[in-house]
This record gives structure tokens, C-alpha cells and sequence, in this order.
């Protein structure tokens, strides 16, 4: 949303003005007569009672009677919901048109005499000239000039404004021509509220309207409640239509007698008005208002190609800077480098005259921008507090007060947020305008005690107000073209993102690779030293145990301990570094149970672990893997298994095969200590002990088991209840 919505004096806004029903002001203009019947059987329902001026029949002679009665000639009715064409007919010779349309359950004619018969094909004749002087003209100025003249000569009224809307619907007459003696309203703009919502709604659906007279008296329906539906009748659709008297207020302080105006519609949207004025009454016909209307249109459609294509061509230029731009950051290490000091600068994507880019506490201003002290506090103080990452102002100091001290620099903003420490903005200066009113749009309404009601501002001397803190405003393109740039930046920034991690991928890689080269070294190094401190221990222990007494056997004996500690861990990590440096592992089939039944053989249960039950699953299926791998696998699991429950009563372990996920998965249970969850992933890496000194070991076993699994292209995981027991599940790659 555009924030800058322009700072009108407050309005007197009354509720009324917008709300006054105008569609069913249960009136008409007294131009013409209103005549309705009931739709099933053409009977007259309603009429206005100044029937009797124009048929010389009084309107309750015709209330009840069949429309023949009034026209004594056969009459085409329309279909439901559609307009028939004007029909000529004759009530007591005197000559009408007769415009018919239906509204709910009425059939709603309008009567408007034929005072001299009109060329039906004025218009037509002209065409071809219209639209040439229409393509002929370079810009919207003269379109707009030549449309208010073509209208001027065809229709002959006083004054031909062309009033274009703006973004907040306020008007402005973008191009006038009239008689010479009326002072000129080109450039004046008023306020949105002299054209409310429910009245541009009305145009929209209906295009061209008249005022034939402004001082003319309303003339009532009688009954003016429809006998058929019992309720107010809609004649939103007869162009009899009594005017709204705010209005027609409106209009008589502008020294207005008569008015015509053709709604301008580009891509669906009313963009303003080909509003035409008369000192004295004017009616027009239904052919020339179909005539006015199809000039309208032409210059609808004109407008359209105008504006398509100086956007077309704006976006183009803008779209090539920012493809230059993204090129630069391709370019660029540093994308502030990119975006501000290179061919292309990040400035001429948007109109405007200074711009600044926040890159990580670091600011780059180019162009005219507020300080830096200044620019701070705005980021930190407004900017931040916005809640979508575009935004726009085109008067800055209406929103945020401080900004008043650089309004002459930066009255618009357009602020993108790429990421929450990285903002571009770009600047406006301010453009002092002078805009005039007609009228001060501050007396919009007031209380008229003689009628009892709203009426309009009475004066519509010029009212001059200096805008101040205003730049030109931002536009769509813009929007979409700061969003596409957001888009650009991130991607750039993500790619650099993602090499840069990679790059740090792989050196951790092979840092690693290192530390395993280095410590494959060190244990194979570190191997011959402490099998000759064993040797040495066991001739201490063989020759010199006298000597040493019982103290020092002692000593010699925990000195063996260690040693034999030393040359397990040497060998695990050997293993484990061994198992990293295989590339393709050769595999066979291998008999599961029989493998199983060696290890617990090895493993000498009534000596070691006399309590523990084993219970291995019958027909387990045979495995695909290295044997001797897949042997280092089961040995440590149940190695681990029998370890970590052997301080139960009872031990019991269990082995099986399930299925999981569809895969046929092993598992060793066991009732033991379990593992702590949080340690669930960790115990399967190198040295990561869940258990103190009280149970032997290295931690290098649960990593060489991770490492066989992951040869054989399978998972493990372990599950378990901390005190309860453990179950190590895993599978691996099925033969092939
Ligand atoms: P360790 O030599 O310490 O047994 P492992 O790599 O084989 O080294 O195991 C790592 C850790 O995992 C162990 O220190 C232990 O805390 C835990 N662990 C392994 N198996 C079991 C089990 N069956 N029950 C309980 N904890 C276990």
C-alpha cells in the first residue's frame, strides 16, 4: 500500500454525501416523462406526475389503464434484462422517444420528446477524422486537448474539461477548452470526496449522464411506492434519473446550468471524466449521448495504447539496467561493489535522485540521500517497523517527523528489505507544488438550515495550497521491478552461500583425511614400542619378581594392564582407519548363525560371562557382506551386549531378525544399562564413551561397526530404555 495518501484538509466528511441512495431517488428530471407498467400485462403501474405537460393526459387518468391506452400503436416490449432500441412514437401528435428497460418486476419507459429530428449519423460521418486526430497525438496532453474539442464542437457546450483521477480518486482537469469569457479550471484538482465512491460506481456502469437543468424541479412517480413489488422502484438505469440535490447544489454554486458526462474506463478501472458543462439548460438526445458515449469509448481505447506504451517502454529500459545490474553481481566478490560503482548503478533502476545501500552496518549513499547519523535512525525508527519488506511514501515527513529536517532530499522513499541486515533505499526530492483546488476543499459540505440538509461548499473561488514534503510518486513498475531486483540479490546471495559451504566441506574433508593419515601413522608408529615395553614386562615379571616383591609385582601387573589397553586402542584405531581407506568391498554370501555360534565360541561365555543366557533367533538368513568385516560387526555388538549387562542378575541377549520399513533388519538386545537418549547418535563416533572407568574399553568400537554398516550400504541405530536394556538394529544391502 502506497502510505503516502495525500494530507487533504480534514474533510467534512459526512456520512450522507456517500450514502445518499441515489439509485432509487424515487424522481425524475423533467425533461422527459417516466412511465411504468407491470411487465407481465403492460399495465401503467406508476408515472410522473408531470404527464399531463407533455401527453395532455393527467397522471391518474393513465394509473391502472393498459400502456395502448397511451400509445396508440403496437409497441415492442423488451426481454427480461435487456434494453430494446429507442422507439419513435406519437402520444396526441406530439413526437417522443421512448427508451424502455426493464427493472425487476416494472417495465420502466422513458419519454423524452423529439423536438427536431436529429441526423442519427452525425457522429458516424465523423468518425474516421476522430480517430485519425486521436492517433495522430504524440502524447496524453493532446490526446486529452483534442478529445475536449472534438466533444466541444460535436455537442456545443460552454466547457469541456477532461478530469483525470488520481491514485486516492482526487480529480484533476487535465484538459479544458471553453468560451472565452469563463475563467480556465485546467490544472485544478479537487478533492475525492466531490465525486464519491457509489457516484463513480454509477459511472462505471453506465457511462454518459446528463443534467439537462440544473434548476429544474424533481418531478415525482405517482404512487411513488410500486404497486407491484411494494417497494421503492430502482430507476438506476433510466437517464431520466433525478440528479442527487447535493449535486445539483454542487453544481448550481459552480454557476453550472446543465451538464454532460462520459465516463473514461482503461483496463476496467474508471480513469476519469470527459465532464462538460452548459451556463444555461441543455438537453441531448439518446443519439448524440450514444454518440458522446462511443467518443468515450474511442478515447478509452486510445488511452489504453497511450499508457501500455509508454509503460512498455519504461519497463524495458528499467528491465535492461537490471539485467546489467545482475550481470555486475555475477561479476563482483562484493555485490554493494556490483550494485553502486560499477558501469550500471543500482540508482537509475527506479526514478529518483540519490539512493543508499545498508550492507551489514555499512552504508553506501549515492546520489543526494540524507546522512548517515540520519539514515540510521530512519532504518532503525521506520523502516524496520514496516511490516512488509517493500515500501513507499511519496511524503516521508507526514510519517515519520524527523525526515521533516531532509524533506528538500528525500520526500519519497522506497525502501527493499533483501534480508533483515541488508536494505537498498532510494530518494525523491521534494517537488513544491502549488495546487489549486476549486474550492476549498475544506468546505466540502455544510448544514443548510433553510433545506434541512447537506449542502455543498458555496464557493468555488480557486483555492491555492502549497503542497509541501511531496515528491512525484512511485509507481507500479516500481514495485515489480524493486521485488524482481530482491529476488535477484538473494539468489546471488545464496549461490555464493552454498559454494562457500561446500568450499568448507571439503576442506573439513580433507582435513579429516589428514587426521586419519596422521593417526593410522602414529598407532602403527606407537605399535613397536609397546610390544617391546610387553616384552620387557614379561622378563620383569619371568626373572626379576623377587626382587620386586609383592608391591612391585603389583605395579608390573597394572603396568601390563595399561600396556594391554594401549595395544587394543592401537589396534582399534588401526581397524577403524584401515576400514576408511577400503573402496570397494569384496562380498559373499555368509551364514549368519554359524558365524554368530563362533564368536560366542571365542568368546568363552562360562568364563566370562557364567550368568548370561544367549538367545539367537532360529533360520536366520545368511548375510551378503565381507565376512571378515561382518564378523568385526557382530563381534562388537555383542561384545558391547554381554559388557553392558553383565552386572544385571540375570542377563539375557538376544539376537533376530525383524522387518522394518520393509527391510529384513538384524538386532542384538540386550537388558543391560542402556544408553542414555541423548547420547542416541553420539556413541556411534570415534572415542565417545557413555559409560565411566567401570566398564573396559576404547569407543572405537561402535564407529568401526558404523563404518562396516556403511560399506555395506545399510543404517544402525540403537533404541533403548536407559536401565532397561538396549536393541542395536541394522541392516544391510541386499545381494544384487
Ligand atoms: P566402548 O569401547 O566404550 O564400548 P563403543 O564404541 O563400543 O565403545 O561404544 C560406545 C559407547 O556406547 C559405550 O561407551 C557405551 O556407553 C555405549 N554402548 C555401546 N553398546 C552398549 C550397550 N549394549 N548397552 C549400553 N551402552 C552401550
Amino acid at each position: 500500500m502506497d502510505a503516502s495518501s495525500l494530507k487533504y484538509p480534514v474533510q467534512v466528511d459526512l456520512e450522507n454525501c456517500a450514502k445518499e441512495p441515489i439509485h432509487i431517488i424515487g424522481k425524475s428530471q423533467a425533461h422527459g416523462v417516466l412511465v411504468v407498467c407491470d411487465r407481465t400485462n403492460l399495465n401503467i403501474t406508476q408515472a410522473g406526475e408531470n404527464a399531463s405537460e407533455y401527453f395532455g393526459i393527467p397522471v391518474d387518468e393513465l394509473l391502472g389503464k393498459p400502456l395502448s391506452y397511451l400509445l396508440k400503436m403496437p409497441f415492442l416490449a423488451p426481454g427480461f434484462d435487456e434494453d430494446s432500441l429507442p422507439q419513435e412514437v406519437e402520444v396526441n401528435r406530439k413526437k417522443f422517444l421512448v427508451l424502455a428497460h426493464i427493472s425487476e418486476e416494472s417495465l420502466v419507459l422513458d419519454f423524452e420528446p423529439l423536438a427536431q429530428v436529429q441526423d442519427p449519423f452525425f457522429f458516424q460521418k465523423h468518425l474516421t477524422g476522430i480517430l485519425n486526430k486521436f492517433q495522430a497525438a504524440r502524447s496524453l496532453e493532446e490526446l486529452s486537448s483534442e478529445a475536449a474539442k472534438l466533444t466541444r464542437k460535436m455537442f456545443g457546450y460552454d466547457r469541456v474539461m477532461i478530469y483525470r483521477f488520481d491514485e486516492e480518486w482526487n480529480g484533476e482537469v487535465i484538459a479544458e477548452t471553453k468560451n472565452d469569457d469563463l475563467e480556465s479550471w485546467l490544472g485544478l484538482r479537487y478533492p475525492a470526496t466531490d465525486i464519491p465512491q457509489q457516484s463513480r460506481k454509477m459511472f462505471l456502469k453506465h457511462r454518459v449522464r446528463i443534467i439537462a437543468n440544473v434548476h429544474y424541479r424533481p418531478v415525482p412517480l405517482k404512487p411513488e411506492i410500486s404497486p407491484v413489488t411494494g417497494k421503492p422502484l430502482d430507476i438506476s438505469r433510466s437517464s431520466l434519473r433525478a440528479v442527487s440535490p447535493i449535486h445539483i447544489e454542487y453544481l448550481k454554486n459552480m454557476g453550472v446550468g446543465a451538464s454532460l458526462s462520459a465516463a473514461i474506463v482503461v483496463k476496467g478501472k474508471l480513469w476519469g471524466l470527459i465532464a462538460c458543462h452548459h451556463q444555461a439548460e441543455k438537453h441531448l438526445d439518446f443519439y448524440q449521448r450514444e454518440s458522446c458515449r462511443f467518443l468515450a469509448q474511442m478515447l478509452s481505447t486510445e488511452i489504453t495504447l497511450h499508457e501500455t506504451s509508454s509503460f512498455l517502454s519504461h519497463s524495458e529500459q528499467t528491465e535492461s539496467i537490471r539485467r546489467q545490474l545482475v550481470a555486475q553481481m555475477k561479476y563482483h566478490d562484493n555485490i554493494v561493489e556490483a550494485l553502486s560503482r560499477d558501469t550500471v548503478q543500482f540508482l537509475e533502476l527506479l526514478n529518483c535522485s540519490g539512493g543508499a545501500i545498508f550492507y551489514i552496518n555499512e552504508w553506501e549513499l549515492n546520489g543526494q540521500t540524507p546522512g548517515k547519523e540520519q539514515l540510521d535512525s530512519l532504518l532503525n525508527n521506520f523502516i524496520k517497523k514496516q511490516s512488509k519488506s517493500l515500501f513507499w511514501t511519496r511524503n516521508l515527513s507526514a510519517l515519520f517527523p524527523e525526515a521533516e529536517e531532509y524533506k528538500k532530499t528525500a520526500s519519497g522513499l522506497f525502501s527493499l528489505k533483501i534480508s533483515d541486515d541488508k536494505y537498498i533505499l532510494w530518494f525523491k526530492p521534494e517537488v513544491l507544488q502549488a495546487v489549486t483546488w476549486g474550492g476549498n476543499p475544506q468546505n466540502k459540505v455544510f448544514y443548510n438550515e433553510e433545506e434541512q440538509r447537506l449542502s455543498p461548499r458555496k464557493s468555488f473561488e480557486k483555492w491555492s495550497e502549497k503542497l509541501t514534503g511531496f515528491s512525484e510518486p512511485w509507481h507500479e513498475l516500481d514495485r515489480n521491478t524493486a521485488r524482481t531486483l530482491r529476488e535477484n540479490i538473494s539468489h546471488v546471495l545464496l549461490t555464493r552461500q552454498r559454494r562457500e559451504i561446500e568450499a568448507l566441506n571439503e576442506k573439513l574433508i580433507e582435513a579429516n583425511r589428514e587426521l586419519e593419515l596422521f593417526s593410522y601413522g602414529l598407532s602403527h608408529d606407537l605399535r613397536a614400542p609397546v610390544r617391546g615395553m610387553e616384552g620387557f614386562l614379561k622378563i620383569l615379571r619371568e626373572d626379576f619378581s623377587k626382587p620386586l616383591g609383592s608391591e612391585g609385582l603389583k605395579y608390573l601387573e597394572m603396568s601390563a594392564g595399561l600396556t594391554q589397553k594401549m595395544n587394543d586402542l592401537i589396534d582399534d584405531i588401526l581397524e577403524y582407519s584401515r576400514l576408511g581407506h577400503i573402496e570397494r568391498v569384496e562380498k559373499h554370501e555368509v551364514d549368519t548363525t554359524a558365524m554368530l555360534k563362533e564368536i560366542f565360541g571365542l568368546f568363552n561365555l562360562t568364563a566370562n560371562f557364567p550368568s548370561a543366557r544367549i538367545e539367537i533367533q532360529e533360520d536366520l538368513p545368511p548375510m551378503w557382506g565381507n565376512r571378515r568385516m561382518l564378523f568385526q560387526l557382530w563381534s562388537n555388538l555383542l561384545n558391547n551386549a554381554l559388557k553392558y549387562s553383565s552386572e544385571k542378575e540375570a542377563p539375557v541377549i538376544e539376537v533376530g531378525k525383524t522387518r522394518i520399513n520393509g527391510r529384513s533388519t538384524f538386532y542384538v538386545k540386550d537388558n543391560g544399562i542402556g544408553v542414555d537418549p541423548a547420547l542416541r547418535e553420539k556413541i556411534f563416533e570415534t572415542f565417545q564413551r557413555g559409560v565411566g572407568s567401570k566398564f573396559k574399553g576404547t569407543g572405537i568400537g561402535l564407529a568401526i561397526v558404523k563404518r562396516i554398516v556403511e560399506k555395506h550400504e545399510g543404517e544402525i541405530w540403537v533404541e533403548s530404555e536407559p536401565g532397561e536394556g538396549s536393541v542395536f538394529y541394522f541392516y544391510l544391502e541386499p545381494q544384487k
